[in-house]
């Protein structure tokens, strides 16, 4: 009830917040430069660019979103991250209205809490951690003891004053004023004195407990320098930077919940504007994490290539793995917006993605882990056929993405899942003495003999049966003529082997969430799909999706080097996803 009379705009108020935005409804999306944008991130996004000025029907001309860096905390924060969140939040196509800084705000901050302590609303506190820590727990205990109608002096009895409410609270304003004057020159060493807010030690709110409101820090900000040594908390910048900004609607993720008290007893005990504050559940991702905090340690642990590896949540890792801004901002669109928790099937971004990919990508044959097939009839063959190239559409259902032509060679490559040196009824691939159709020519192989050294496959000689009463053979094989282009491919799978991995997950990592194959073969056609015709794609603005038929979609990945005209370098290509649903592997 408190809160909500603390919500509440005076008509003053209100008319000066009427005069400033007029029609313009505005949000703001506040990340923290603390590592990458992720996933959940991209949701936010979606739902403060776009789809909360959807369900509340605001005309598009009306629509503005501030992109905000809440960058109280320099020790976590860093140009790397600063710079990578501006280009992932430009790749997915929002357009701020305006970007601004936490930190450009510190003066205005500083001032406020100054009024904060001439209110006698502010105190500057010399405890401890600990002794913080345990005046926050005896407050709680008291108030849990309290809403249960026992008495908190008997149930937990307050051992001094010094820690209840605490030595500090009723120092003298001036004495105050004159010690955060000092924290703020850099008197005082870190760890020693705070500015606390004078809240509600009886509330049964954690977050009411004299809040921390400045803290001294020396280290340099990656936005500011070093002018400041005394940084701002989190809950007391952000409503002020919400406030100050104008932002109509305040949305955040719902463990903020008990943080909107505190938010509306700052404003209002500053008498400022007051934005209307939302609360959306979190989005959670099977088979993956969410957190910076998490996918840090997996960065710093080497587990994954860096923030942008494509097994990462993270929109730089889902952008190398080849999703495109359509795809991540569609299934955020999906996801909706909610307040139920819960935890989103990873296999519905995987969904979004094949269905963007069968319209729009081009086929051609690869052969992962090639086995060489020397055909040992193909000069007899080769005289009877009237042609061995073939052309092929690029995409069976869109005729726009034009053709290419394949050509039979006397040897070729098959990927060894297509071969097994003993045959079962359920097996359609080759096997020794069976028969299997060749993909475009129509002709059967079969197998004759199987070269083997060192007890590895190294050919299998085939003869190819084109005769008009061969075999009907139960599947046609993809293949790669001679000339095929060497690539290194990366298939991706999921990158825990659990769907909701645990505070403890080493051993949840999956061993197979990357196999690398590195010597693929592709066909030579490869070399004439736009984007891969460079030996480079372009990330940024567009993503090239080939698919290798029956092995599902790839792009061209960041670390390729390939020279497609020279064919020297490395051409890498990583697996967006699988053609069909496999489950998790
Ligand atoms: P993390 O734990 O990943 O650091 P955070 O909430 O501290 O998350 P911020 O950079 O402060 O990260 O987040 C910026 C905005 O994005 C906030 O409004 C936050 O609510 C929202 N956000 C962060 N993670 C998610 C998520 N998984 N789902 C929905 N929104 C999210
Ligand atoms: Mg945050
Ligand atoms: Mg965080």
């Amino acid at each position: 009830a408190r809160e909500l009379a603390w919500a509440v705009n005076s008509p003053a108020l209100l008319e000066e917040h009427k005069k400033i935005n007029g029609a313009i409804i505005r949000t703001r999306f506040p990340p923290e430069p603390n590592g990458y944008l992720h996933v959940g991130h991209a949701k936010s996004m979606n739902m403060n660019f776009s789809l909360a000025f959807e369900k509340l029907k605001v005309p598009e001309a009306d629509r503005r979103c501030i992109f905000r860096y809440d960058d109280t905390n320099p020790d976590a924060e860093s140009e790397e991250y600063i710079d990578s969140l501006r280009r992932d939040l430009e790749w997915l196509g929002w357009k701020p209205e305006r970007t601004t800084y936490s930190s450009e705000n510190f003066q205005h901050l500083h001032d406020f809490a100054v009024q904060l302590i001439e209110k006698g609303l502010a105190y500057v506190c010399d405890m401890t951690k600990a002794e913080m820590e345990a005046q926050r727990e005896l407050a709680y205990k008291r108030a849990a003891a309290r809403s249960t109608g026992k008495d908190p002096d008997v149930e937990f009895p307050i051992p001094s004053p010094d820690i209840l409410p605490g030595r500090n609270r009723d120092t003298p304003v001036q004495r105050n004023l004159d010690l955060f004057a000092k924290m703020k020159m850099g008197f005082f060493d870190e760890g020693t004195y705070t500015l606390r807010l004078k809240m509600d030690f009886e509330s049964s709110n954690p977050n009411m407990y004299d809040l921390v409101a400045y803290r001294i820090k020396f280290t340099p900000h990656p936005h500011i320098g070093d002018g400041w040594c005394i940084y701002p908390a989190y809950d007391f910048t952000h409503g002020l930077c919400d406030s100050l900004e104008h932002i109509d609607y305040s949305i955040c993720t719902l463990e903020f919940e008990s943080r909107r008290e505190p938010y509306y007893w700052i404003l209002w005990a500053l008498d400022v504007y007051r934005p209307a504050v939302y609360e959306m559940s979190r989005l959670n991702l099977q088979y993956t994490v969410l957190s910076k905090r998490r996918l840090i340690k997996l960065v710093d642990t080497n587990t994954v290539r860096g923030w942008n590896d494509p097994r990462m949540p993270t929109v730089s890792g889902l952008r190398r793995r080849g999703y495109t801004k359509e795809i991540i901002n569609g299934f955020c669109n999906d996801v909706g917006a909610t307040r139920a928790q819960n935890v989103v099937e990873i296999s519905k971004l995987h969904q979004t993605a094949r269905l963007q990919f069968s319209a729009t990508s081009t086929r051609v044959m690869a052969a992962l882990e090639p086995i060489l097939i020397v055909i040992t009839n193909f000069d007899e063959e080769a005289a009877k056929a009237s042609t061995l190239t073939f052309e092929v559409e690029n995409s069976p259902t869109d005729p726009s993405l034009g053709k290419h032509t394949v050509t039979l060679t006397s040897s070729i490559y098959i990927d060894s899942s297509d071969f097994r040196k003993v045959d079962s009824s359920d097996y359609f691939g080759l096997a020794p003495n069976k028969a299997v159709g060749v993909k475009y020519h129509g002709g059967n192989l079969v197998c004759d003999e199987v070269v083997e050294e060192n007890g590895k496959i190294k050919e299998l000689r085939c003869h190819l049966d084109n005769s008009e009463g061969r075999p009907k053979p139960k599947t046609y094989l993809s293949w790669v003529p001679s000339n095929g282009i060497r690539a290194e491919v990366r298939v991706y799978n999921e990158l825990f082997t659990v769907p909701e991995p645990s505070d403890l997950w080493e051993d949840e990592i999956n061993p197979e969430s990357e196999i690398v194959y590195a010597n693929a073969i592709l066909d030579p056609s490869i070399k004439e799909v736009p984007g891969v015709d460079k030996g480079s794609v372009d990330q940024w603005t567009s993503n090239t999706i080939v698919q290798f038929e029956r092995m599902g979609y790839f792009v061209v990945d960041l670390d390729t080097t390939f020279d497609i005209k020279t064919s020297e370098g490395k051409l890498v290509f990583n697996r967006t996803v699988s053609l069909k649903s496999e489950g998790p592997k």
